[in-house]
This record gives structure tokens, C-alpha cells and sequence, in this order.
């Protein structure tokens, strides 16, 4: 398994990344709460994909923007949803990236069925013609509000109906998501069944991606706010089971939590605490660390002169 984090889609970001413990990374390519993509920026790709091979990111996942909703009755959203996972889909192809991960979206009181349509339809427009070198993955949801994507049986209707795309189709699944939705990974009982049930009906070699978040609220609650891990109320021996399946060894899992911050730095992320963060999220995934770089000499003759460099952040 490779274990990253979302971080920003600079070469910061993925500098950032390796020193606090990851060999994966999921970045926005737009802004997650705007309709637009940004121009294509090729001096920003280009510097983004040498980041990506310097700090040993691999592979590189995309969030899609959050507005997006195929699910909507809306004509107007839909056709804009479409626009930009689209523009999404192509933009995250010269970064490099090998998947875009998307919110399936809410029916808003249309009935599933009639939502779970649209979302086909919304898909297929999507991937028709699109690059065929990034998986579009489809993220179950909490539930509740109408959302689609909270049950394994309407992920998987979306892939059985679009058997045309084969493998450039799958499923991201999100383990706060699943534990809001009401599937109780929080026992290794309860963990090994959820892992059953998403094999026998979406098949895990469709899921490339988990996203690796700890719940704020109950199991069930359809509520959606990431804790970090062992901070909120997954219990960490179901989340150990879960993330230490052999059925989920070809993942990458990706944590979404809240970066921690230094008050007294006006709350500047506080790197060397996500990197604690980091350590611990993946051994309960059963991963060590992976090794810091080592010092890159310098050709400078006078660089004794300089502070030592170093890459831990
Ligand atoms: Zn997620
Ligand atoms: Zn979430």
C-alpha cells in the first residue's frame, strides 16, 4: 500500500509531502469550492511533474471540485458538472496524476433511481472521449441529503451500466464516509464484513484509492467531518483490520484530516505534528515510514559555510 496525503498541487506541496512521511499524494487541480478551472499553466505542470519525481510521490490522485453533482435535476449544474469533471479529467493527465476522485452527488429530492440516471448519463459524457490514461473514480458518500453514492449497490449500478469504460471506472472509498453512512468498520468483525460486502458487490480490485479519514460523529450519523486518526470515533482495532486486509494491499491510502496547526505562529500548519500524525496513520495501516532522502551534497566548495540542509521539514 502507498500512503499519502492531500496537500497543494505545487511543488511545495509535494515537498511538503515526502517530509512528513509520504510516498503518495492527492492535490486539487481547481479550486474545490469554484465552477472554474483555472488556465493550463504548462510551466506549472512541467515543475509539478519533476516535484512529483524528485520527492517520490506516486501516484498522484486528484480530488475533483466539490460544486460537482452528476446527480442533479438541475440541467444547468448537470451541464456544468460535466464541464468541469471533464476539464478535470484532461487537466490531471498532464500533471501526470492516475486518478480523479469525484463526489457522485444528490438526487435533491428526486428519488434515487431517478438521480442514479442522471449520474449514468452525467458519466458517460464525462469519460466518452476522455484521456485514457486517468481512472475516474466514483467516492461513496455519507448519505442523508439525498446523496447517491452512500450505498455499495449504487456505486456498483454506475459501473455495471458503463461497461464500456472497462477499468478507466472504479470506486475511492472513504472510510469516514462509510462509517457516517452506517457501515460499522469498527471492530475487526464489523471491518472484515464492510470488506466482504464491497467485494461481493463492487469488487475491491475496482477501488485504487481509500481515503483515510477518522469520524467525528457516530456510526450512521450520515454526518461528514474527518477527525484525525485515532481522535475521533472509528474505533483504531476496526480501522487496523480494515486498512491491514490483504484485500486492500494494491490501494493507496490517502488522508484527508485536518493539518495541525501552531497558535503561536498564527497558525501555521505544524509540520513535525502531522508528521507524528503521519507515523501513526500508517502503522495502523501496517506501514513504515518510508526513509528520509539523504543529504544531497553540495558542488558549492564553500558550502560548509552554509547551515545544514535538511529535508525534514
Ligand atoms: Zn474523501
Ligand atoms: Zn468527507
Amino acid at each position: 500500500m502507498r500512503f499519502g496525503r492531500h496537500l497543494s498541487n505545487t511543488p511545495k506541496g509535494l515537498q511538503e509531502a515526502q517530509s512528513i512521511g509520504c510516498d503518495a499524494i492527492q492535490v486539487f487541480l481547481t479550486n474545490p469550492r469554484g465552477w472554474a478551472a483555472p488556465a493550463h499553466n504548462p510551466a506549472l505542470v512541467k515543475a509539478f511533474r519533476a516535484a512529483a519525481e524528485r520527492y517520490g510521490q506516486s501516484p498522484v490522485v486528484v480530488h475533483a471540485a466539490y460544486l460537482i453533482n452528476l446527480a442533479s435535476p438541475r440541467p444547468e449544474i448537470f451541464d456544468k458538472s460535466v464541464t468541469l469533471l471533464r476539464a478535470t479529467l484532461e487537466r490531471a493527465s498532464l500533471y501526470g496524476a492516475s486518478s480523479v476522485v469525484f463526489h457522485v452527488g444528490s438526487a435533491t429530492g428526486t428519488g434515487e433511481e431517478a438521480g442514479l440516471e442522471r449520474l449514468v448519463a452525467g458519466v458517460r459524457q464525462v469519460m466518452t472521449g476522455a484521456p485514457e490514461d486517468v481512472m475516474l473514480l466514483l467516492e461513496n458518500d455519507t448519505g442523508g441529503g439525498g446523496k447517491v453514492g452512500y450505498r455499495f449497490e449504487n456505486l456498483a449500478l454506475v459501473l455495471a451500466a458503463l461497461p464500456e469504460f472497462g477499468a478507466r471506472l472504479g470506486v475511492c472509498l472513504d472510510t469516514a464516509h462509510l462509517w457516517a453512512a452506517g457501515y460499522d468498520i469498527g471492530t475487526p468483525a464489523g471491518a472484515r464484513a464492510v470488506l466482504d460486502q464491497a467485494d461481493s458487490i463492487i469488487g475491491l480490485d475496482r477501488v485504487p484509492v481509500l481515503h483515510v479519514n477518522d469520524a467525528r460523529e457516530a456510526c450512521g450519523s450520515h454526518r461528514d467531518i474527518h477527525a484525525r486518526i485515532g481522535e475521533g470515533m472509528i474505533p483504531v482495532e476496526g480501522l487496523t483490520a480494515f486498512l491491514r486486509d490483504p484485500r486492500v494491499a494494491h490501494t493507496t491510502g490517502i488522508l484527508e484530516t485536518p493539518i495541525p496547526t501552531l497558535a503561536e505562529d498564527n497558525n501555521a500548519p505544524d509540520w513535525a505534528a502531522e508528521r507524528a500524525h503521519m507515523a501513526l496513520a500508517r502503522s495502523v495501516a501496517g506501514l513504515a515510514m518510508p526513509p528520509l532522502p539523504a543529504l544531497v551534497a553540495s558542488d558549492e566548495p564553500d558550502a560548509e559555510d552554509d547551515a545544514p540542509v535538511t529535508h525534514a521539514g
